[in-house]
C-alpha cells in the first residue's frame, strides 16, 4: 500500500459563535491517495469546507493531525505553511476568488510569481494553462470581461500553473450552469488522468458525484460510510 499523500487523523474543530460553540469536525479519519478524485458530500453545514481549509491550511484544527507527504502540519510555523499553500496546493473555490484589476493571464500568473517563478516562465505557463481550459486568445480580459465559467476556469488555469500536488475545490461548480459544469468537470477529470494531479472537492453536485472515484459522505462533522466508484448509495 503506497502512503497517503494526505493524513487525515481524529480532526475536530469547534467555532466560537457568541456564547455558542459550533462543532464543525467531530472526530475525521480520512487517508487521501496521490490521483484520487475524491468528492466530500453532505448537506450544508455538515462541514466539507470547514475540512477542505484545514486540508489546505487555511485554517487550524483544535485537535488531530495532518500530514502532507508524510509532514505533520502542526508542527509548521506560519512561514512553512505559507510556503506549503504555495507551492503544493491549488484552491478553487465557488466564488471564483479572482483579482478584478488583474487580467486572466496576470491572475493565472499570480501564484507563480509567489513561488518566484521567472517573468518568462511565468507568462509562458499561464499562457499554457490558459490554453489548456480552453482561454487560448482571453489572456487579457479582465474578470468582469469574462463569464462565470470563463472566472472559473481562469481559476483552474491559476491552480494547474503553479504545478501543484493537490487542488481542493469547494463546490467549484455551485455557480455554474449546466453546460459551463460539464466542461469544467471535464477539464479537471482530464488533468487528474493525464498529470495526476489529485482533486478533493466538497459537493453536493451528483456529476461531480458520478466521476469521482471515492464518494466520501459527511453529516454532523463526521464522515459516514465512504462510498467507491460504481457503488449506488443505499436509501
Ligand atoms: P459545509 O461546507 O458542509 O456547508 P461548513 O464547514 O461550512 O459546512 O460548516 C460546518 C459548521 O460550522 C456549520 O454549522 C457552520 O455553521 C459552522 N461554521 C463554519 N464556519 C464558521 C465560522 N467561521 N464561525 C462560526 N461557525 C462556523
Ligand atoms: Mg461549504
Amino acid at each position: 500500500m503506497t502512503d497517503p499523500l494526505v493524513r487525515v487523523e481524529n480532526l475536530t474543530k469547534t467555532y466560537q459563535d457568541g456564547k455558542q460553540e459550533i462543532t464543525a469536525l467531530a472526530g475525521i479519519n480520512l487517508d487521501i491517495f496521490a490521483k484520487d478524485f475524491l468528492a466530500l458530500s453532505g448537506p450544508s453545514g455538515s462541514g466539507k469546507t470547514t475540512l477542505l481549509n484545514l486540508i489546505g491550511a487555511l485554517d487550524r484544527p483544535d485537535r488531530g493531525e495532518i500530514r502532507i507527504e508524510g509532514i505533520s502540519l502542526s508542527g509548521m510555523n506560519f512561514d512553512q505553511l505559507t510556503l506549503l499553500r504555495r507551492n503544493k496546493i491549488g484552491f478553487i473555490f465557488q466564488a471564483f476568488n479572482l483579482i478584478p484589476v488583474m487580467t486572466a493571464l496576470e491572475n493565472t500568473a499570480f501564484t507563480m510569481s509567489l513561488q518566484k517563478v521567472d517573468k518568462r516562465e511565468r507568462e509562458a505557463r499561464s499562457r499554457e494553462a490558459l490554453a489548456a481550459v480552453g482561454l487560448a486568445g482571453y489572456e487579457h480580459r479582465f474578470s468582469n470581461q469574462l463569464s462565470g465559467g470563463q472566472q472559473q476556469r481562469v481559476a483552474v488555469a491559476r491552480a494547474i500553473a503553479a504545478r501543484p500536488a493537490l487542488i481542493l475545490a469547494d463546490e467549484p461548480t455551485a455557480n455554474l450552469d449546466s453546460r459551463n459544469a460539464n466542461e469544467l468537470l471535464d477539464l479537471m477529470q482530464r488533468l487528474n488522468e493525464e498529470q495526476g494531479i489529485t482533486f478533493v472537492f466538497s459537493t453536493h453536485d451528483h456529476r461531480i458525484m458520478e466521476r469521482a472515484h471515492r464518494i466520501v459522505p459527511m453529516k454532523d462533522g463526521r464522515i459516514t460510510k465512504e462510498l467507491h466508484a460504481g457503488e449506488e448509495p443505499s436509501a
